[in-house]
Order: structure tokens, then C-alpha cells, then sequence
């Protein structure tokens, strides 16, 4: 059986956690699978990626910082890729190179385990980056009450928000979150990576409705800050390991047709992440 050939672009790479998902789920669809990780840089991206296209590769994924020269370079694009104008996943085709974004409905599928609504609700979003340009849309779609996006750079959370003229969707920079003004909170997506800086971004308690959830993408020690804030202070907290495993699904479907199950992986990978620590 030929291998199915993919790969990861990114800088860094090496500690990735996509091998050993994209290894799972090919072994429950019975799939020799070959996942290369590149270290690549912007500048010899496109080069590095038309090497892997031509050794027969069926896509890769790309993480930070290429997502936004892997949505340049692609010939087609879906809606998701196109409004975040960002991809993390590129599929190799006949004509050209498809890209897709799957960041957004991963973390919707993962938000779904927590039974988090976001009709009506009132949430904000920390960090205006790639990962929050892949869930905004995301979180747009499921109308919510308000969306409040607050960041270090704040015009790069008014980018975020350009096209909406709802009065409740706003952008601000990171001290204004604290402002009497704003709503309590249902949901609050940390999208920093302050995390990987051994941080969190400064919270209050009162940010908070009751019951409300703060979902941190960060995953493994750069979810450690956040989480022991949260615990701290009586705040539901969930990383972002589930997410990592559903856009990596989505991903999957797209280069296989096929639609692997994510729990068990999910179980797994989390059990080998507490033995580590
Ligand atoms: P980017 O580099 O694109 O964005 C980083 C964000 O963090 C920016 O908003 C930046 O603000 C902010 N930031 C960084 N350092 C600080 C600081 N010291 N103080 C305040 N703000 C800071 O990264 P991504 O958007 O791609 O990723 C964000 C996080 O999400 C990462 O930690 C990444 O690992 C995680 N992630 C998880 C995924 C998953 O599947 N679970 C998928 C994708 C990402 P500014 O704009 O001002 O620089």
C-alpha cells in the first residue's frame, strides 16, 4: 500500500502534536501514512512547498507564522480560508493548490462538548492573530448578543470587525476590556499566545457571568497560566487540545474523504500529556 504523504510547515515544528494525531487517525482508517515536519521559513515557503507537491505529497498543514503566505499562495480558496485570510490546511490538486482554514469549525466542534451556547450570548475574544481571524467568522455566524475582540495592537482587532456596523461587535485594546461600560461575559476565547511566555493575559473575576467559560486555545504548558488562573478564581476553563484534534480531522477529511472519530484520540493524547508532566 502507498504511504499517504503529508507534511507540516511552520517555524517551530518540532514539539507539533500533528504527527502522532494524523497517525491516529490513519491507523483507524488503515492508511500507511508518511507526515513530514518542514521548518520553513517566508522566504523559502513556496519554494519548500512546490518540493513537497512535486514528491507526490497529498497537502500539508501549516501553522505560525505561514498561515497568511499559504492563503497568498493558493490558486483556490474556501469562504473560511478567504475571511480569515489565513489557511492552515492545503490540498495538492490536479489543476492547483485548494487552501482551507478548519481553526474555526474545529474549535466550534470542541466548544460543542462543553454544551457552551453562543446565540444571544455576549462574548469576547483576547488576541487578534491567526487564530482569532479563523474563529471570528466562526462565532459571527452563531449570532451571538455581543462580540467583543480585545487586543495588544487594537487595530488589528478592528480588522477583525471591519465589515460589521453592529453597535455590540466592538474592537478594543486589551486595558479597555476592563472598561464599566462592556458586558459581563458568557464566553471568553484567549487567543494570545502569551501562554508560550509562561503568562496569562490580565483577567478579573468580574469579566465574568456566572457560569461563564474561558476557552484558552493554548494547549499543554502554555495552557498552565491561564488554567491555574481560572482555577484560582472559579472560572470554567477549557483548553485547546480539543480543538487542535478537530481541525486536524476536518483537515484529514479533506485530503481522504474520510471522516475520522476524534474522541478516543482526543482521550489519548491527553493521557500521554499528563504522564509527561
Ligand atoms: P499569532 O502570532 O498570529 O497571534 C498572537 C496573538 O497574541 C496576537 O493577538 C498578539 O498581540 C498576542 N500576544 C502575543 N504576546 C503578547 C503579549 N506579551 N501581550 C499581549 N498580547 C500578546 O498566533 P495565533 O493567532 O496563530 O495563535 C495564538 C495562540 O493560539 C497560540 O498560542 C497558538 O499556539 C494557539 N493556537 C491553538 C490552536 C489549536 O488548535 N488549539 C490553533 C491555532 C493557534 P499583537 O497582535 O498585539 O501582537
Amino acid at each position: 500500500m502507498e504511504a499517504l504523504h503529508l507534511a507540516l510547515f511552520g517555524n517551530p515544528v518540532a514539539h507539533s502534536l500533528s504527527p502522532a494525531i494524523h497517525q491516529a487517525f490513519a491507523d483507524q482508517c488503515g492508511l500507511k501514512l508518511d507526515y513530514e515536519l518542514i521548518l520553513a521559513t517566508e522566504e523559502n515557503f513556496s519554494e519548500q512547498l512546490e518540493q513537497l507537491r512535486s514528491s507526490g505529497a497529498r497537502g500539508c498543514n501549516i501553522t505560525v507564522p505561514l498561515k497568511v503566505p499559504a492563503h497568498n499562495i493558493a490558486d483556490t480558496l474556501s469562504t473560511a480560508a478567504a475571511t480569515a485570510g489565513a489557511a492552515n490546511t492545503l490540498v495538492f490538486q490536479q489543476h492547483g493548490v485548494f487552501a482551507d482554514n478548519t481553526d474555526g469549525l474545529g474549535w466550534l466542534k470542541d466548544l460543542d462538548r462543553t454544551d457552551t451556547s453562543i446565540k444571544g450570548k455576549s462574548v469576547a475574544i483576547i488576541g487578534a492573530g491567526g487564530a482569532a481571524a479563523g474563529i471570528t467568522p466562526v462565532i459571527l455566524a452563531q449570532s451571538p448578543d455581543t462580540l467583543v475582540i480585545a487586543n495588544r495592537s487594537p487595530e488589528k482587532a478592528a480588522d477583525l470587525l471591519r465589515q460589521q456596523l453592529n453597535p455590540n461587535f466592538r474592537s478594543v485594546s486589551l486595558k479597555q476590556l476592563h472598561q464599566p461600560d462592556l458586558p459581563k461575559f458568557d464566553l471568553l476565547v484567549n487567543a494570545t499566545s502569551i501562554g508560550h511566555q509562561g503568562k496569562h493575559p490580565e483577567l478579573f473575576p468580574e469579566l465574568f457571568n456566572p457560569d461563564a467559560l474561558l476557552y484558552d486555545l493554548n494547549y499543554g504548558t502554555a495552557a498552565e497560566p491561564l488554567k491555574t488562573w481560572c482555577n484560582n478564581n472559579g472560572i470554567r476553563y477549557r483548553d485547546g487540545l480539543g480543538m487542535l484534534v478537530e481541525q486536524a480531522a476536518l483537515a484529514f477529511t479533506l485530503w481522504t474523504g474520510k471522516s475520522p472519530e476524534t474522541q478516543a484520540v482526543l482521550s489519548d493524547l491527553r493521557s500521554k500529556l499528563r504522564q509527561k508532566n
